[in-house]
């Protein structure tokens, strides 16, 4: 989509490159094992690992070298990002982690991930590490009804969404932290404009809307045109908010923390709507402590019923490669 740049570099041989990059980041080959699957469990890293292996998965997707990061740029990039996200229960560093891991893990087991072009490889990958920078823990609504600063800034749209775009903006215009630094004005005009549309796709808003053009294009039998800017924007567009909604398809371990994290969350919005006297919505009522679990499993239902199964089954109708990703998340 941006004319320039051509397919991903393979790699050398895989397992020594995998080695050396690992080296160069400076993590256990025990801390990335199976980090391209879903079965990769954030929970059971160290947070004080991230950090290392987020700059293993840029290097290992040969982000750095074709964009002549040096590694040094890269570590400041992800520690200031790091530093951007606040100590939310859900909305937080380990969610960037989460989110881009399994970013990482689409845009190498679907057929579709792998022919992505680098600068929207890299547009995909920063935005993942990014995408919820600087959350506050509340909802958009909660932002527009209260007239919160940064809801009137953006007009009362996908404010959340806006603000962690233009905050990540701000890291990248910093000479320090310029990831951009290599790339010709149109390519810097292009990977930004992805950007963009990438943050919005996390916006639930869209939800229905980016599904049910993507299953028309299925139902059409259309193929996905990989030169053509609005096919592969909303193949970018899926893959960034399949990711950032897969917690229900991790393991139940795993899934079940998330659970607990977002519905804490909510119940910390609704404590403050009550203190300020606002109408508490139902999600955002605390329960009574032997009505946690219900109340949590009922949230869980509605959104794998609803939200994350009719998308992941898309999915697996249309992204799949030879690994069957998306069809082991709905089996
Ligand atoms: P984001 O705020 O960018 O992380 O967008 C994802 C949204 O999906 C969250 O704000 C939640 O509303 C919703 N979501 C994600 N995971 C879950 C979950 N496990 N249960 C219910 N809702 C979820
Ligand atoms: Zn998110």
């Amino acid at each position: 989509m941006f004319g320039t740049g051509g397919k991903q570099k393979p790699c050398r041989a895989a397992a020594a490159c995998a080695a050396e990059h690992a080296a160069e980041a400076g993590v256990e080959a025990e801390e990335i094992e199976g980090l391209d699957t879903l079965r990769f469990s954030c929970w059971l890293l160290p947070m004080d690992r991230y950090e290392r292996v987020v700059l293993y998965m840029y290097k290992s997707s040969g982000l750095l070298d074709r964009f002549q990061i040096p590694d040094d740029m890269c570590r400041r990039f992800i520690t200031r990002a790091h530093n951007g996200y606040r100590n939310n229960p859900y909305h937080n560093w380990r969610h960037a982690f989460d989110v881009s891991q399994m970013a990482y893990c689409i845009t190498r087991q679907t057929t579709l991930g792998q022919n992505l072009k680098p600068l929207e490889l890299y547009a995909l990958m920063l935005t993942a590490l990014c995408h919820d920078i600087d959350h506050g823990g509340k909802t958009n609504d909660f932002l527009v009804d209260t007239g919160s600063p940064i809801a009137l800034l953006y007009n009362l749209k996908s404010v959340n969404e806006n603000h962690h775009c233009t905050y990540t903006f701000k890291l990248l215009s910093d000479d320090s932290t310029n990831m951009l630094h290599a790339l010709t004005l149109e390519q810097k005009k292009a990977v930004r404009k992805t950007m963009i549309a990438c943050f919005k796709a996390t916006d639930m808003t869209f939800h229905f809307e980016i599904v049910n053009q993507y299953k028309s294009k299925l139902k059409d039998g259309e193929a996905f045109v990989p030169d053509s800017p609005e096919d592969t924007q909303l193949m970018l567009n899926l893959m960034m908010h399949a990711a950032d909604l897969s917690n229900p398809v991790r393991d139940y371990e795993n899934a079940k923390q998330w659970a607990a994290a977002v519905n804490e969350e909510w119940w910390l919005q609704g404590d403050m709507e009550a203190r300020m006297s606002l109408p508490v919505g139902g999600m955002n009522k605390r329960p009574e402590p032997d009505g946690t679990d219900q109340q949590i499993a009922g949230t869980q239902l509605g959104f794998g019923d609803f939200v994350v199964g009719p998308m992941f089954e898309a999915l697996a109708q249309g992204m799949d490669g030879p690994s069957g990703l998306f069809q082991s998340c709905v089996d």
